[in-house]
């Protein structure tokens, strides 16, 4: 077995992996696991589709939408809303929130508070739950604004 670090995730973990959250193992969907393990961002579709194709790895764009649709409704990424409230994917599913800058798009991971020990996204759903007898998925919190100045923002 080789080492290199070209190669990704070894294939047996990344079968075990899929297999966890009830998915079949197949060449596309290993790639984008893969993928997702090594970088660990927000991308979207035609992001990852580029990705993916620069790494060797010719996916259509059909094929990467339908397997990211797939691996989204396992729990194995998660699915939000970029600027543009275009698609953008996480493979970062523990509960954390998104700052998203109106301006750049770009997108910072932050950790949900908490409340009475448990994720803010999960309170609010528990206790709207409790109070109405629905039953309900956890609330999608985005938070738009605007990053802070960088230092070396003065210019000429
Ligand atoms: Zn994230």
């Amino acid at each position: 077995m080789a080492h290199g670090h070209d190669e990704g995730a070894a294939p047996d973990d990344v079968r075990t992996h899929l297999r966890q959250h009830g998915l079949r193992y197949s060449r596309p969907r290993a790639a984008i696991v893969s993928f997702f393990r090594e970088e660990d961002r927000h991308v979207s579709a035609e992001d990852l589709h580029q990705e993916l194709q620069a790494r060797g790895t010719a996916l259509s764009l059909s094929t990467v939408y339908l397997n990211l649709n797939v691996l989204s409704d396992a729990g194995v990424v998660r699915e939000f809303q970029g600027k543009q409230g275009q698609k953008l994917y996480d493979s970062n599913v523990s509960p954390h929130y998104h700052l998203i800058d109106k301006d750049t798009g770009e997108v910072v991971d932050v950790p949900a508070p908490t409340v009475d020990g448990v994720p803010l996204g999960t309170f609010l759903k528990r206790t709207v739950e409790a109070a109405t007898g629905w039953e309900l998925e956890e609330p999608k919190v985005h938070l738009r604004g605007r990053a802070p100045a960088s230092a070396d923002d003065g210019g000429d």
